[in-house]
C-alpha cells in the first residue's frame, strides 16, 4: 500500500471512526498532521539519575525512598498541605502537595518504602523540589529504566500512550515511502505537475540543507518522536538536530512568505517624487533646535526610498523621546512639496490632537494645508474635512482610525505615516495602504521592538534605527518602591511642584471593578485632592468625552494643573516638557515596555526627572524583579528584550497584533539564531528563484501551496 502524508488519518491501522473524529477535532486529519503533533517535552527516565543531579525545569522520573510525610494546616482555613520527603544516596528532595490527589493518598507511604517519583523539578527559593509529582510504590529490586519518553499534550479521549502508538505506525509508513521515492527518477522539466507530487518529499532543496546544516525531514520527524537516549539532553532542551530542522521549517515558512511579499512589493509602481527640499528645509529652519545626526540619517534613508520608483515600506524604530515626530514631519513635507497628500495616523485622540497642533504650528505658516480627522468629531466638521480630502484642498491629514474608514477618499495619497505602530494591528496597516494608488509607507514605533520580533511580524519592512537622543537629556532616575512608602513619594512630588514642575500619576483602572483591591484613578484622584489641597489635580481617562480630555490636556500643558491623574491614555506620545515626575501605581499590572513608555513622558525638558514605580501589597517576587529591570536600564531596546523574554511574543505585542503566527516548536526568544538563518535562507532563495520555478524548488512550491496554516498539507 502506498501512503502519503496527506493520506487521511483513518487509513492508519488502529484508527476507527470514533478515534478519527477525536483526532480531527484536534486538527489531526492526515498522517502528516499526526507526525507534526510534536511532543511538548520529554520525561527523563535515564538510569542512574540521582537527586543530587536534578536541575530545575527537568521532567524526570527516579527511584528513591520515603524519608517522611508531613501534614500542615494552611492558615485559618481547613485546607491542608502535604510534604513527602524523599531521599536516595545522594540527597533529599521535598514533594509539595497543596491538596491530596485522592483520599488516603498519603497514608499508603511508609518510611523507607521504595518509590518511583515522576514530575517536573522546580526551584523554590534556591532549592529544588517537586510540586504535585506522581509517586508510585515499587519493588526495591525493580531494574532501573533507561528511557526518554516523549510527552504529548493530554487531551480528552486521546491518551498519550495511544498517540505514541499511532505515531510509530505513521513513522514507519512514511519512512518506507521515502525509501521508495529515492529509487524514483526525478522529473526533468518544470512542467512537472504539482498536483501529482507526493506531499511527503522533503521540501527543502539540497543546497539549502547543506548550507544551513539541516537534517532531512523524515529523519527529523523520527527524531522528535523517538528520541535517542544518548542525546537525551539535546532533546530535553529542544536543541537536537531534529528540533533544529523542524524549528527552522516553522520559521522558514513564515520568512518565505515575507520574502515573496517583499519581492512583489519591489515590483509595484509607487508615487513619483523628485528631490525637492525647500519645504523640508523651511520646516527644519523654523525649529528652536538642531536635528540630531540620527534624525538626519533617518530622513535621508526615507528620502532615498521615496525617490525610488517603488513604494517605500519602512519602519523607524527609536527610543521614547528620540524625536520621531520631526522625522515624520520632514518626510511629510517632502511628499507634499512633490504635490502629494500625506496621511498621519496615530492611535489615540490625545496624540492625534497633539500631532495636529505641532504640524499646524510648524507647517501652516509655510503654506501647508493641515486638517484633522477623528471618529469623535462632529458630523458636520467631519464631512467638511472629508470633502477637502477628496477634492485635494488639504495636504496633510492628521487623525486616528477614522483615516482608514471606508468613506474617506484621498485625491492623491503619496505617503502614509503611522505613528506608534505597535498599537495598530497589521490589518489596519493594510487598510490604509489600500487608500492610495500604492503610497509610500512609513511606520514609527513607540517602543523599540526586539530584533527577533521585527524579523517576524514586521519582516517585510526595512528598518531605520534612531539611536541617539537630543543633546542635554538627563537620564531619568527610576525607583521601585512599595505601598508603605507612598506618603514619602507624594511628599517628594509636592517638593517638585513647589519648584514649578508638574507630574503624572498613573493607575491601571478607571473605576472600581471586581478587583477592588486595586486602586483606581477616579477614587484616588478624589483622595489625593483631599489630602493635598495645595496641589491642583486633573483627571484624565479613556472613558471621558473628547472635549473633556482636550480641556484637561490643555490645562496641563498651560500649567493650570500641577498633576495629571490618569490611566494609560497618556502612555503614548504625550509631550509636556515641564513635567518631570511620573508615578505609576500598581506598576506590577503593566508590561515593561508599557512602563518604559510611561516613563518616557518625563525627561523631555531641561529638568532632572524621576520615575517611581509603586508596587501593590502582596506582589510576587517575580513582579518585583521585573520592575527592577526598569531601575537598571533606561535603554528602550534592553527593556524590550527583557519584556519579550518575560512575557513572550503574544503578550509583548498585545491583543491588537494579529500578525504573529502560532509556532508549535519554535520560540523566537530561545531560537533567535535559527530564525535569523531561516530568514537568510528564505531571502536567498527568493533572490535566486523569485517564482520558485526551478526544478529543485518544486517541492517547496508544493509545500507552500499545500500548507494552509499548518506545516504540511
Ligand atoms: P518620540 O520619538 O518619542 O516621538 P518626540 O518626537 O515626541 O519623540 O520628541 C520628543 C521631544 O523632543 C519633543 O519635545 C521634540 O520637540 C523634541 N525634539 C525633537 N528633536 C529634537 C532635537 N534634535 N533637539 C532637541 N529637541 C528635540
Ligand atoms: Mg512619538
Amino acid at each position: 500500500m502506498s501512503v502519503r502524508l496527506d493520506t487521511p488519518i483513518q487509513y492508519l491501522k488502529g484508527v476507527g471512526p470514533k478515534l478519527g473524529d477525536t483526532l480531527r477535532k484536534r486538527g489531526i486529519s492526515t498522517i502528516g498532521d499526526l507526525l507534526h503533533w510534536y511532543p511538548k517535552g520529554y520525561e527523563d527516565q535515564r538510569a542512574a539519575r540521582s537527586i543530587a543531579s536534578l536541575q530545575p525545569g527537568q521532567f524526570v522520573s527516579l527511584k528513591a525512598k520515603i524519608k517522611g510525610v508531613r501534614q500542615m494546616n494552611m492558615g485559618r482555613s481547613h485546607r491542608k498541605m502535604y510534604d513527602v520527603v524523599l531521599m536516595d544516596g545522594t540527597g533529599v528532595i521535598t514533594c509539595k502537595y497543596f491538596r491530596s490527589p485522592y483520599r488516603g493518598y498519603f497514608d499508603q507511604f511508609k518510611d523507607f518504602d521504595t518509590v518511583r517519583v515522576s514530575g517536573k523539578v522546580s526551584d523554590y527559593r534556591g532549592r529544588i523540589q517537586f510540586s504535585h509529582p506522581s509517586i508510585e510504590i515499587i519493588d526495591e529490586n525493580e531494574p532501573e529504566q533507561n528511557r526518554l519518553i516523549p510527552l504529548y499534550t493530554e487531551t480528552e479521549g486521546l491518551r498519550p500512550a495511544k498517540v505514541k502508538q499511532l505515531v510509530a505506525k505513521a513513522l514507519e509508513l512514511a519512512l518506507n515511502e521515502e525509501e521508495y521515492l529515492k529509487t524514483q527518477v526525478p522529473p526533468k522539466n518544470a512542467d512537472f505537475k504539482i498536483a501529482n507530487q507526493p506531499v511527503y518529499l522533503d521540501p527543502l532543496p539540497e543546497w539549502m540543507k547543506k548550507k544551513y546544516q539541516l537534517i532531512g525531514l523524515a529523519e527529523a520527524l523520527k527524531g522528535v518522536h523517538q528520541p535517542a537516549i544518548e542525546r537525551a539532553d539535546e532533546f530535553i532542551e529542544f536543541r537536537s538536530s531534529a528540533h533544529r530542522r523542524l524549528i527552522f521549517d516553522e520559521f522558514f515558512q513564515l520568512e518565505l512568505q515575507l520574502a515573496l511579499k517583499r519581492s512583489g512589493m519591489q515590483k509595484a509602481a509607487g508615487p513619483s517624487m523628485q528631490p525637492k527640499e525647500n519645504l523640508v528645509n523651511a520646516c527644519v529652519g523654523g525649529l528652536g533646535f538642531k536635528l540630531t545626526q540620527a534624525q538626519n540619517r533617518a530622513f535621508k534613508e526615507i528620502k532615498t526610498d521615496m525617490l525610488k520608483p517603488h513604494p517605500m515600506h519602512r519602519m523607524v524604530q527609536g527610543d521614547v523621546g528620540c524625536g520621531k515626530t520631526m522625522v515624520a514631519l520632514m518626510s511629510a513635507s517632502f511628499a507634499i512639496e512633490n504635490g502629494y497628500q500625506v496621511a498621519l495616523m496615530v492611535p489615540t485622540e490625545i496624540l492625534a490632537e497633539q500631532h495636529f497642533k505641532s504640524a499646524k504650528n510648524l507647517l501652516q505658516p509655510l503654506g501647508v494645508r493641515v486638517e484633522f480627522l477623528s471618529g469623535a468629531q462632529k458630523a458636520s466638521e467631519k464631512s467638511l474635512v472629508l470633502e477637502k480630502i477628496e477634492s485635494g484642498s488639504c495636504d496633510l491629514i492628521v487623525g486616528t482610525h477614522a483615516l482608514i474608514q471606508e468613506k474617506v477618499f484621498y485625491k492623491n495619497l503619496g505617503l502614509v505615516i503611522i505613528d506608534e505602530q505597535h498599537r495598530f494591528g497589521v490589518e489596519q496597516r493594510r487598510k490604509l495602504k489600500g487608500k492610495g494608488c500604492d503610497p509610500h509607507f512609513l511606520v514609527m514605533t513607540a517602543t523599540p521592538i526586539p530584533r527577533t520580533l521585527a524579523m517576524t511580524v514586521y519582516g517585510d519592512l526595512d528598518v531605520t534605527i534612531i539611536d541617539e537622543l537630543p543633546k542635554g537629556r538627563k537620564p531619568i532616575l527610576t525607583r521601585v518602591t512599595s505601598e508603605s512608602k507612598r506618603d514619602k513619594v507624594y511628599g517628594f512630588m509636592r517638593d517638585q511642584i513647589k519648584n514649578g514642575r508638574q507630574a503624572y500619576v498613573v493607575f491601571p483602572l478607571v473605576e472600581e471593578s471586581e478587583k477592588i483591591e486595586l486602586k483606581n484613578a477616579t477614587d484616588e484622584y478624589e483622595g489625593l485632592k483631599a489630602k493635598y489641597p495645595d496641589i491642583r489635580f486633573g483627571l484624565l481617562h479613556g472613558k471621558m468625552r473628547v472635549d473633556e480630555k482636550d480641556q484637561i490636556m490643555n490645562q496641563f500643558r498651560q500649567r493650570e494643573l500641577d498633576v495629571l491623574v490618569a490611566t494609560t491614555v497618556i502612555e503614548v506620545g504625550v509631550d509636556v516638557p515641564n513635567a518631570n515626575m511620573m508615578i505609576v501605581e500598581h506598576s506590577e499590572r503593566f508590561g515593561l515596555s508599557q512602563l518604559h513608555q510611561l516613563r518616557g513622558r518625563v525627561g523631555r525638558g531641561e529638568h532632572k526627572s524621576y520615575c517611581v514605580l509603586v508596587l501593590g501589597y502582596a506582589v510576587s517576587e517575580e513582579s518585583r524583579e521585573r520592575a527592577m529591570v526598569m531601575e537598571q536600564t533606561g535603554d528602550g531596546f534592553k527593556v524590550a528584550e527583557a519584556d519579550l523574554e518575560l512575557r513572550g511574543p503574544g503578550e509583548f505585542l498585545g491583543a491588537r497584533q494579529s500578525g504573529l503566527p502560532g509556532f508549535r516548536l519554535a520560540n523566537i526568544v530561545r531560537d533567535a539564531q535559527i530564525l535569523s538563518l531561516a530568514r537568510n535562507a528564505a531571502f536567498e532563495l527568493v533572490n535566486k528563484d523569485p517564482q520558485l520555478t526551478q526544478i529543485q524548488h518544486i517541492a517547496l512550491k508544493v509545500w507552500r501551496e499545500n500548507h494552509q496554516g499548518s506545516l504540511i498539507g
